[in-house]
């Protein structure tokens, strides 16, 4: 699959639903990793059309649940800086559009 089939099917699956990495990686049949990397881009691609949005609803604490809204990475964090609590709900992602 090239690089840019692999985004367009992010961007197409984003559109109908959130989803975290993970989901996406499982999806797609590649790492979650190389998810992340394309997230990147996907959000940099989707920010140049006009009324839409790309949306992260940021990684939260299934323990206290505290949510990690200052995080701008794409990326899941280790622990809760509130209880260290390991147990974190990965962020999803999605896309808006009028
Ligand atoms: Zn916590």
């Amino acid at each position: 699959m090239a690089a840019l089939t692999i985004r367009q099917h992010i961007i197409e699956a984003l559109r109908v639903t959130r989803y975290s990495s993970k989901d996406l990686a499982a999806f797609l049949g590649i790492s979650e990793r190389h998810v992340e990397e394309h997230l990147l881009h996907v959000a940099r691609t989707v920010a140049r059309e006009p009324g839409v949005r790309f949306i992260l609803e940021p990684a939260a604490c299934e323990e206290c649940g505290y949510v990690f809204r200052r995080r701008s990475r794409v990326t899941r964090p280790a622990r809760c800086p509130c209880c260290r609590s390991e147990r974190i709900a990965a962020p999803r992602y999605g896309i808006e559009q009028p």
